[in-house]
């Protein structure tokens, strides 16, 4: 039995977060675009170049690029069994590249899980954010006691302040996506996301497969819609 899972929701919904759940109870691997493409990052080449300067100031990468990369990613052995899907399909092309893609190898998307938010607060969860090396991750606007947040002026004036983060017993200091630092590159995706999503929500919708997750509650309580709507909650 196979599982094709796209999740679907605006930056900070949590996405990541309930990935790696679904991939934990349904032994299918998270394919995230944006994790692949930020893999590139250590590569030279002109294509992985262009990948990070676009990411960067928060534009789409090209269809052709993006759906070579995915179908790729599918073909590899822990692939097999199906996938969850994190940032593809972004929009109706890549949308009918996957159809076509499954339906050469005798599947099908299985459930379109849609994570709704608020998107001020969806601004706060991605402006705010930091990382762990172990993970775990923190954020300014929701805070927890061990965790120390300071925005550190630029002495030149050149640069809006710059968030700072530690944890308490480490000296190690929390890291910043730098796509995240930048509100400019946020508002720019949340924009990007409402134009290229509704068309697919519609789409999606119209092929009953669309399942819609409040988002704007605890991770349990949005995993167990998630366990529902999946069917096995
Ligand atoms: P994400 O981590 O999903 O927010 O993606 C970060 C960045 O990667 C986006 O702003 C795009 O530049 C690029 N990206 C990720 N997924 C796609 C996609 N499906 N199509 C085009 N560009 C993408």
């Amino acid at each position: 039995m196979s599982l094709y899972v796209i999740l679907m929701g605006v930056q900070g919904a949590g996405k990541g977060l309930q990935a790696k759940r679904i991939e934990t109870r349904f032994g299918i691997p998270q394919v995230s675009t944006g994790d692949l493409f930020r893999a590139m990052r250590t590569r030279s080449d002109a294509l992985a170049r262009k990948v990070q300067e676009l990411m960067a100031a928060g534009i789409l990468i090209d269809d052709d690029t993006t759906n070579a990369i995915v179908a790729d990613r599918l073909a590899q052995p822990d692939a097999r069994n199906g996938v969850i899907l994190d940032g593809y399909p972004r929009n109706q092309v890549q949308a009918a590249f996957l159809e076509a893609h499954l339906a050469q190898h005798g599947k099908s998307v299985d459930a379109v899980l849609l994570l709704e938010l608020d998107l001020y607060v969806a601004f706060k969860r991605a402006f705010g954010r930091v990382t762990a090396a172990d993970g775990s991750s923190y954020n300014c606007y929701y805070k927890v006691e061990d965790v120390e947040f300071n925005w550190l002026a630029d002495e030149s004036g050149h640069f809006p302040p710059r968030l700072a983060a530690t944890r308490a017993g480490s000296d190690a200091p929390l890291k910043r996506r730098p796509d995240d630092a930048s509100a400019d590159a946020i508002i720019k995706r949340i924009d990007t996301f409402l134009e290229t999503t509704q068309p697919l929500i519609d789409y999606y919708a119209a092929k009953d497969l669309l399942r819609k997750v409040n988002a704007d509650q605890s991770i349990e309580a949005v995993w167990a819609e998630i366990e529902r709507a999946l069917g096995q909650g």
